[in-house]
């Protein structure tokens, strides 16, 4: 589903991707951990070309953008249509109900008819257990269910890909369960996902796949069982005594 190859990103003379490659699988759930400062955020936004990569190239369903050469700029958006990206605080439209923040994106950038959407809407707020809120304004809603509405928003579009960076850290603990459960759904459905997380449990028991990055590259992947028992990498295995 997604194929990266020696992506590299630099904000003027800082360097903050220096070359990531790595395949990711349909229906897989790879989880980005790492330090603060490592990249994670940037490689994600690289992913929907929310930061446009300096160098490299990315195929995402086939696809394919690349950064070596000029990329013109209508190859952008369907590029970005591939993916829904889900945020650390929500970003929702503080004036738009929990229904018109889901539509938003079809009926505006897709431009399809309002009564398919809203159909579609309904259900994806139904899937997310906001059945009851449809109609509230994001001030009306927990961050928990602000952030459920962030995911059904994002899977309005009928995504190939969803990207998570860190959905559940702006949020209190006790509502953290009702996001990673949505999540875990998704997965469950055999949604493609790239999450960053600071969640460990999240993803020792849903990834198939853990990426430790360190300063701006890939040190270490595999399964959560290997990077959480049996780190081959001195850094992973310093990042990971911090935690615990
Ligand atoms: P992480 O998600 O691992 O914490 P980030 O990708 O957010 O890391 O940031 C990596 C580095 O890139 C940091 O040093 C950060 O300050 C820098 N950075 C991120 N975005 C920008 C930007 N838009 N302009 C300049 N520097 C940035």
């Amino acid at each position: 589903m997604i194929q990266i190859r020696d992506l590299h990103k630099t904000f003027g003379e800082l360097q903050v991707l220096k070359g990531i490659d790595i395949d990711i699988q349909k229906g897989k759930v790879i989880v980005v951990i790492g330090p603060s400062g490592s990249g994670k955020t940037t490689f994600l936004r690289c992913l929907n070309i929310l930061e446009v990569p300096t160098k490299g190239m990315l195929s995402i369903n086939q696809q394919t953008l690349d950064f070596n050469k000029k990329v013109a700029k209508g190859q952008i958006p369907p590029f970005r249509r591939l993916t829904g990206m889900v945020f650390q605080n929500y970003n929702l439209f503080p004036h738009k109900t929990a229904l018109e923040n889901v539509m938003e994106g079809p009926i505006i950038v897709n431009k399809e008819e309002k009564s398919q959407v809203e159909d579609r809407a309904r259900i994806l707020l139904e899937k997310v257990g906001l059945g009851d809120k449809m109609d509230f304004y994001p001030f009306q809603l927990s961050g928990g269910q602000q952030q459920r509405v962030g995911i059904a928003r994002a899977l309005a579009m009928e995504p190939k890909v969803m990207l998570f960076d860190e959905p559940t850290s702006a949020l209190d603990p006790e509502l953290v369960g009702e996001v990673l459960k949505v999540m875990k759904d998704l997965a469950s459905e055999g949604m493609t996902m790239v999450v960053v997380t600071h969640e460990m449990r999240f993803a020792k028991e849903v990834a198939d796949e853990v990426l430790f990055m360190d300063q701006g590259v890939i040190i270490e992947k595999g399964k959560p069982s290997q990077i959480f028992s049996n780190p081959r990498e001195e850094r992973t295995k310093q990042f990971l005594r911090l935690i615990h």
